[in-house]
């Protein structure tokens, strides 16, 4: 076995690998970019090498820099984990010439697979069957347009260089075909370099059924059940099962005999995923499924798969790698219970899944019999948009799929995320859809119930703002008095603009406060009440996480931020002024007047601007000394949050 390894990835997998690489004995050595310096998989490592900065075509994507360090700290092997460059031929190669092991397959089969429509007529001749369609040499339009009305709408077109889902249309009409193939062709060039598509036949009621597969560099390869990979959005996986609901032994054996096949037609060893698409309108059957492609690695979804058979999958790979046999055969594999898995992502389902980055304010995963969670991040960590936004895999095992998902539900359920929004409340509703639980399952589901699903932009919540302002409020009072009582001298009305520091009296008997980036006048009074009365009558769960000026409030795995509108410094850092001087609307609403023109010289501090929203003026202050330049809008004219009203150059 080997004494060390590089692990050439961040996050969860790579504190994955590692987790499994220390208890093996091996030193464990992290490569990290600037963004990922303080990231809990560089505090666990061994030794941890700076590669570059942020970006990762400039830090995890440069191959020398990783094998130079993989020479100069003596790894005997190189782990790629998923994405990044682990389905990277060249890499494969040249780490092999640098004479370390690379834990994963031979180059020669990542490359034999590494485009779509290659692997397809490879399997193919193997005898695996495949979806029917074109996946040839010819790319003309008109060509291609023909193809797909021989195979019969709808169609997929599919990039050959494709993965993430990306640069794949389906088309259901052929008037259609054009402009969907120019479009898949664009997405495709821009994302993998390389525009060529396959079109193929769209299998109807798909579900995505997966087979993991392994093998030793003595020959054998067997494989560890399939997996169920049917929810999706967008061609991308939400949530992952295994075993696959409704399989029965005899269809089993045979998604496992083709898997087994199409990675024996490229010498396939280590651990790998045969992804099939099945016609799901019948149940799965044994003559009603067809290859779609190889993954030449390990799988984001590959925890289900070890808590229902009981194996380390990377353990396996550094065995293998190691030029070990692998220590089972097909006949000593069982399935064990059910397991499921939900990619907890940093993200806004209500506002079309946009990824939502920014620090973790709180972070509470939760913890419970049968729960595994894989997290690359801890509190206090960030969210950075540089890479993938996922915050943890959440896999929950029971002895049946429906403890599994119940299970499941529960730690989403108490899972905590403070800063970035999250789509725990999606996945709730996902796990518990009547059609998911009774495995009505195919991957057109989530569309279908994007309503039912939650997926709308929620109203504000009256009693939640209450819960987080009047936090808020108390604390500053307890501020107040404390600075009142050392300056002998209490202000007539604590929640005047004395010092400086209170907060924005909004009418008698409230407070100003910033929800969600919208000011609004919150009574205190009604604010006492909903914050007292509502935890006791038990009705609703509410967690208030405090920082700084900002309270965010939980509740049925929403989010809702309350930030302090303070009197005499209304820059809204995070909304308005910016380093960079320029000073942009701290909300939706009216600029309502203009204090400057172009080329005025300004304080820092100086009254630039009002916008005014719900009603209420907003005064807008210069973030920092300088001369006004660049202004954008006219008084009266309407601007979206956090658009730029004018820059302040340095004098
Ligand atoms: P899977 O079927 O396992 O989800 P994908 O091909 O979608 O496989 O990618 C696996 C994971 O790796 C995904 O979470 C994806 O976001 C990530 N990933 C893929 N390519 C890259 C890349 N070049 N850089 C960073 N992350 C990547
Ligand atoms: P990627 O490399 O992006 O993962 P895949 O070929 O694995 O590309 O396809 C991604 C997803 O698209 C699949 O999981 C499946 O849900 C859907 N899909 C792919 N091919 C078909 C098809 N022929 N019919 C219906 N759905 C398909
Ligand atoms: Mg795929």
């Amino acid at each position: 076995m080997f004494r060390s390894v590089l692990i050439a990835n961040r996050g969860e997998i790579a504190l994955r690998v590692a987790r499994t690489a220390r208890r093996m004995g091996l030193r464990v050595i992290a490569v990290y970019s600037d963004a990922d310096a303080k990231a809990p998989f560089v505090t666990f490592a061994d030794e941890a090498y700076r590669i570059g900065p942020a970006p990762a075509r400039e830090s995890y994507l440069v191959a020398e820099r990783i094998l130079a360090v993989a020479k100069q700290a003596g790894a005997e092997c190189i782990h790629p984990g998923y994405g990044f460059l682990s389905e990277n031929a060249e890499f494969a190669e040249a780490c092999a010439a640098a004479g370390i092991a690379f834990v994963g397959p031979p180059a020669s089969a990542i490359r034999a697979m590494g485009l779509k429509d290659a692997a397809k007529s490879l399997v193919e001749k193997a005898g695996v069957p495949v979806v029917p369609g074109y996946h040839g040499e010819r790319q003309e339009a008109a060509f291609l347009k023909e193809k797909a009305y021989q195979i019969g709408y709808p169609v997929l077109i599919k990039a050959v260089a494709g993965g993430g889902g990306k640069g794949m249309r389906r088309v259901d009409r052929h008037l259609d075909f054009e402009e969907a193939l120019a479009s898949a062709q664009r997405e495709a060039t821009n994302a993998f370099g390389d525009p060529r598509v396959l079109v193929e036949k769209y299998v109807t009621a798909p579900r995505h059924v997966e087979v993991q597969v392994f093998g030793d560099q003595h020959g054998n390869v067997i494989h560890f059940f399939e997996r169920d990979c049917s929810m999706q959005r967008r061609h991308q996986k939400v949530i992952e099962e295994a075993p696959a609901p409704g399989m029965t032994p005899e269809v089993r054996a045979a998604f496992g005999k083709a898997a087994v096949e199409a990675a024996k037609a490229v010498g396939y060893y280590g651990a790998g995923t045969i992804e099939f698409i099945a016609d799901g309108s019948q149940g799965l059957r044994a003559d009603g499924f067809y290859f779609m492609e190889m993954n030449t690695r390990l799988q984001v979804e590959h925890p289900v798969t070890e808590m229902i058979t009981g194996f380390d999958l990377v353990e396996l790979q550094l065995r293998v790698a190691a030029g070990e046999q692998l220590p089972v055969t097909q006949d000593q594999l069982a399935i064990h219970g059910h397991a499921v898995e939900a990619r907890l992502y940093a993200e806004e389902p209500e506002r079309g899944f946009l990824p939502s980055t920014g620090k973790l304010h709180a972070l509470r995963l939760p913890q419970g019999e049968g729960l595994r969670i894989d997290s690359g991040v801890i509190e206090g960590g960030e969210v950075t948009p540089f890479y993938d936004p996922m915050i943890a895999k959440i896999i929950a095992h029971g002895p049946d799929r429906e403890t599994a998902l119940d299970r499941l539900g529960l730690a989403l359920e108490s899972t905590i995320v403070a800063g970035p929004k999250t789509n725990t409340r999606f996945l709730k509703a996902l796990i518990d859809h009547p059609d998911f639980r009774a495995e009505k399952l195919d991957t057109g589901l989530i569309d279908r119930n994007l309503a039912a699903l939650g997926i709308v932009a929620p109203e504000i919540d009256p009693e939640t703002v209450a819960v987080g302002a009047l936090a808020l409020a108390a604390r500053e009072k307890e501020r107040l008095e404390a600075v009142a009582t050392a300056r002998s001298g209490w202000p007539s009305d604590p929640w005047s603009e004395a010092d400086g520091f209170a907060l924005h009296p909004g009418r008698e008997g409230s407070v100003r406060v910033l929800v969600e980036g919208e000011a609004r006048d919150v009574r205190l009074e009604a604010a006492a009440e909903a914050a007292i009365d509502i935890p006791k009558t038990g009705h609703r769960n509410f967690t208030l996480v405090e920082t700084g000026d900002t309270n965010f409030v939980l509740v049925d795995g929403l989010q809702t931020e309350i930030r302090m509108v303070d009197a005499l410094d209304v820059t809204f850092d995070d909304h308005g002024g910016d380093a960079g001087g320029n000073v942009k609307s701290p909300m939706h609403g009216k600029l309502v007047a203009l204090f400057v023109v172009d080329g005025e010289v300004v304080e820092k501090g100086q009254r630039v601007a009002i916008v005014e929203a719900m009603k209420m003026e907003h005064p807008v202050l210069a973030p920092r000394a300088g001369r006004v330049e660049g202004i954008a809008f006219e008084a009266g004219a309407q601007m979206g949050q956090g658009a730029r009203i004018l820059s302040i150059a340095e004098a």
